[in-house]
């Protein structure tokens, strides 16, 4: 099998379907929700309807971040399939808006994380639910196998204590997917995910972070107390296999990580379009067929970030390529995740500096998107546990080997 580096056809109206909205919906109101932090961006109610539409439709299956779901490969062939149209779609969107795509009912990090792992019955119970994720503790973040939230058996539920923070959508989700120990002697193979639905007694949004970039976004902080889930809100397997280790949890990484990386390629492709028209207006335009350092500095600087993003767009496109044809990509994702947050935040920073006090101002969205595209080098594994996992997996050493 070989990767064909096209957009394949048959998603190619739903890209540039994710450019018009992204233009026409994002962008206009990018700024509006930067500003007004914490208000609800009643835009994007008909958005996610239309959504839900395509994927209704099966036009647009994976049209966000809930499509991730592996199926069996394909055996005469290659599969374009709901991983890299998400991707795409996703890409498209943060080109508009970052912020606002993590607003995007019903396109959450736990709805990726159910569309992974879920059982067919459970991918069906939650169909149309907001989730969002909840991994991150007080004293737990990169260290995810150190989460204290505990998950006691009781009769036909578990009982969850603890304090998430940190949670994307969590103030305006319909439920949380919750990382949660059944037993910490156990290690990581105790570590299961829980569906907690919104209402549910003992579950309570205690607050909402105030932040440098992504603000159309919500971050909350959610506490756990005596709060009962049904035994069958467990994604996954119940049972604790030390071989399995993390793996379980960890598998919806694989699918995730990708959708960041595009998140972070959409952001940065924004800055990039943006400079290149404020070079023309000064009379600078990059030319293909000839050496960088024989060009003006900012045509050479433009060709040098453009050569990175490809670098990560690349890297993201082959990450998603292994999940739609059922292939481990543990390390091609850390990889993909890994060059995108770094670019993204490099490429912004630097389209700030090559317009001046212009970039700087709020005349532009250069400012805001070189704040936004900081936390895509940050959540979903930073910089450096990507690099972790990347030397791991290129060395062969456990983590217990490599810390
Ligand atoms: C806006 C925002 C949204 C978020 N959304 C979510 C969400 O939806 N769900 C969720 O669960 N979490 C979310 N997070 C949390 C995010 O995933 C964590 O912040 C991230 O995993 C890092 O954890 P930490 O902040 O505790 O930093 P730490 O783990 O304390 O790390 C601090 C620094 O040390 C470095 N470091 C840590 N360990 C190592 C190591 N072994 N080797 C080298 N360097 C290391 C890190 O890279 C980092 O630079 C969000 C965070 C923010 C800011």
């Amino acid at each position: 099998m070989s990767i064909n580096l096209e957009v394949p056809g048959k998603l190619r109206g739903l890209v540039k379907q994710c450019h018009d909205v992204a233009t026409q919906v994002l962008r206009r109101n990018a700024r509006k929700y930067d500003l007004a932090e914490h208000d609800y961006p009643v835009e994007l109610d008909m958005l996610a309807a239309m959504v839900d539409g395509l994927g209704a439709s099966g036009n647009g299956s994976g049209a966000g971040a809930s499509g991730v779901r592996r199926t069996a490969a394909a055996e005469d062939g290659v599969v374009n399939g709901s991983n890299l149209s998400s991707v795409l779609s996703i890409m498209e969107m943060c080109w508009g808006d970052v912020g606002l795509l993590l607003s995007m009912p019903r396109q959450g990090l736990g709805n990726s994380a159910i569309a992974s792992v879920a059982s067919d019955e459970q991918l069906k119970r939650f169909e149309g639910v907001w989730a969002a994720m909840a991994i991150t503790e007080p004293d737990c973040g990169s260290d995810s196998a150190n989460i204290r939230t505990t998950a006691r058996p009781d009769g036909d539920d578990y009982i969850l204590d603890g304090e998430k923070i940190f949670v994307t959508a969590g103030g305006r989700c319909d439920a949380v997917v919750v990382w949660a120990t059944l037993d910490k002697s156990k290690g990581r193979a105790a570590i299961k995910s829980f569906v907690v639905e919104k209402g549910t007694p003992g579950m309570v949004v205690e607050r909402l972070e105030h932040k440098l970039g992504i603000r159309a976004s919500d971050t909350a902080t959610i506490r756990f107390t005596d709060c009962r889930v049904p035994k069958e809100n467990l994604l996954g397997s119940p049972d604790i296999e030390a071989e399995q280790g993390f793996a379980g949890v960890m598998q919806t990484f694989d699918n995730t990580r990708p959708l960041v990386a595009a998140m972070a390629i959409g952001c940065a492709r924004a800055a990039l379009d943006e400079i290149e028209d404020l070079l023309k207006e000064a009379g600078v335009e990059p030319d293909y067929d000839r050496p960088a350092f024989t060009q003006h500095a900012a045509a050479a600087a433009y060709l040098q970030m453009e050569a990175d993003w490809e670098a990560a767009y690349l890297l993201m496109l082959e990450a998603t390529w292994m999940a739609d044809n059922n292939q481990p990509n543990s390390l091609q994702a850390s990889m993909a995740k890994a060059k995108a947050g770094r670019v993204g935040v490099d490429i912004t920073l630097r389209c700030v500096e090559l317009a001046g006090s212009f970039g700087y101002g709020e005349n532009s969205l250069l400012e805001k998107w070189a704040r936004d595209s900081k936390i895509l080098d940050i959540f979903e594994g930073t910089q450096q546990i990507q690099q972790l996992i990347v030397a791991r997996r290129l060395l062969n050493k456990s983590s217990a080997e490599l810390k």
